[in-house]
């Protein structure tokens, strides 16, 4: 293992969709973390994955970096060329079970596509990416993965001067909605067929030999984003910024800005600062993720049928399918975390009953699925607790195995809030990194009780409805 065993099918697609860029050099490069699991994972030797190659002052042998073109929907409003600002693709490689993942580093300098940004990242936003990619991961939820982190030893200027830094991020891909919308914009339906292939063989390749595979296409990534958005709202994920360049094809979570946990459960809970009409909100992701898909629709009709309106006709009725289908995923989950594995016609009322009593109590939504999954009795859902036990006498499961399916189900650890700033501050202001490493080792099993990490499961000591994040620029 002696180089990185790169095949880069992206950089083979036409030059319209990307262009070749090398990372700007840097001053002083310091690893912070390499994710050895992950790296064994991709097939490459950690010894090579160094600080040189964290922040792109060497570019490793096979490696062909390249900015990727993209368009996007940012807050409903359309944004016709985006593209790579600040992360540049080094390549693919496949990893030990035949899956074909990107590299990418993310704050490695401009590109063509930067506009005004510098193309940086700074220290702050780098750990939190690492740090909730990696819980997402260990959630069992699909995500990009964290792959190392480095500082660069220069400085970023954003509101205060702070530390600059480097995450080189793992993913199924990086083509999104707005990868779609890029090409659909200027009808570029050479690069749009192209982009469909490539798609669904990388992604979806049970789709081979479908009879029509753009309707093929669209109905499977549906069938991800409904998937996808069903487990975030499981463990109380807010994404914070699902415009159509941050919706990935292959249905993992991607760019880890302003997400954020929610701890008391309430529907309307969003975190983002610059989220001022709640569009991204906790309980609005689901029909943002059904807008997202009709924008990918649009961008395939003209290979969906010949006739415009009847491609618009069968278009339109699958997206009116979505709702249905994150219902059965939406289903299915809350099942698990309250212990059935048997249907009845009453669950969803009954699930939804029990959603409304932690948000009049505005209980913890982790902690209270936790203790229901212990067998305890949570004050916030006394009124609630008979019609679910009634329920539980007609499923057939021992208690045993129902307190294994919902501990399995129902994690204590999730990144918080409070503790992913106290954890980033230490080392943004004191470069200590030990809380990182504490942390994300805790948050690495999530569903088992650890000694000694019970902070790490508490919700923050006051319920604070005016937490902030800001977007990871
Ligand atoms: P994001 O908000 O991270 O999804 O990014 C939206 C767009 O802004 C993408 O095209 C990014 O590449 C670009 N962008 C964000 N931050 C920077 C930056 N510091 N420098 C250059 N481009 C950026
Ligand atoms: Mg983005």
């Amino acid at each position: 293992m002696n180089a990185i065993p790169f095949d880069n099918s992206y950089a083979r697609l036409p030059g319209s969709m990307h262009v070749a860029v090398a990372p700007t050099p840097v001053s002083a490069p310091r690893l912070i973390k390499v994710n050895e699991p992950l790296a064994r994972e991709l097939g490459i030797n950690p010894a090579l994955l160094t600080a040189e190659v964290a922040v792109g002052n060497a570019i490793p042998e096979g490696a062909s970096p390249l900015a990727q073109a993209y368009a996007g929907h940012q807050f409903g409003n359309f944004v016709p060329q985006l593209g790579d600002g600040r992360a540049i693709l080094l390549g693919e490689v496949v990893d030990v079970t035949g899956k074909r993942r990107d590299i990418q580093l993310k704050g490695s300098g401009r590109t063509p596509f930067s506009r005004g940004g510098d193309g940086r990242a700074a220290l702050g936003p780098v750990l939190r990416e690492y740090l909730v990619s990696e819980a997402m991961n260990a959630l069992g939820i699909p995500t990009t993965r964290a792959l190392m982190a480095a500082t660069t030893g220069e400085r970023v200027y954003r509101d205060a001067v702070l530390p600059g830094a480097v995450l080189t991020r793992v993913a199924a891909s990086h083509i999104r909605v707005g990868t779609f919308q890029f090409f659909a914009v200027r009808q570029d339906f050479e690069a749009l067929k192209l982009l469909v292939d490539h798609v669904s063989g990388r992604h979806y390749p049970h789709l081979k030999g479908a009879g029509n595979p753009a309707l093929a296409l669209l109905d499977a990534v549906m069938d991800a984003q409904a998937a996808l958005v069903a487990r975030w709202v499981q463990v109380g994920f807010i994404h914070g910024v699902m415009n159509t360049d941050n919706c990935s094809i292959s249905g993992e979570t991607i760019d880890y800005g302003p997400c954020a946990f929610m701890d008391a459960y309430d529907p309307g809970t969003v975190f983002s600062s610059i989220d001022t009409y709640g569009r991204y909100a906790y309980g609005n992701q689901a029909p943002i993720a059904q807008w997202n898909m009709a924008r990918l629709a649009e961008t395939l009709l003209a290979f969906i049928d010949k006739d415009r309106e009847e491609a618009i006709r069968i278009a339109t009725e699958r997206i009116e399918g979505f709702p249905a289908i994150y219902t059965k995923y939406w289903l299915a989950g809350f099942r698990k975390k309250l212990g059935l594995v048997s249907e009845e016609d009453g669950d969803l009322e009954l699930i939804q009953a029990m959603l409304d009593s932690l948000q009049m109590a505005r209980a913890d939504f982790t902690v209270t699925f936790r203790s229901l999954s212990n067998g305890e009795a949570p004050d916030a859902l006394k009124d609630w607790l008979p019609a679910w036990r009634a329920r539980l006498a007609r499923d057939p499961q021992t208690a045993e195995e129902r307190r294994a399916l919902m501990q399995a189900a129902n994690p204590v650890y999730i990144p918080r809030n409070h503790l992913v700033e106290e954890t980033i501050g230490a080392a943004v202001e004191r470069q200590d990194y030990r809380p990182f490493e504490v942390m994300l080792c805790v948050l690495m099993t999530p569903y088992v009780e650890q000694a000694g990490a019970e902070r790490y499961a508490a919700p923050p000591a006051e319920v604070d409805g005016a937490y902030r994040t800001f977007c990871g620029t």
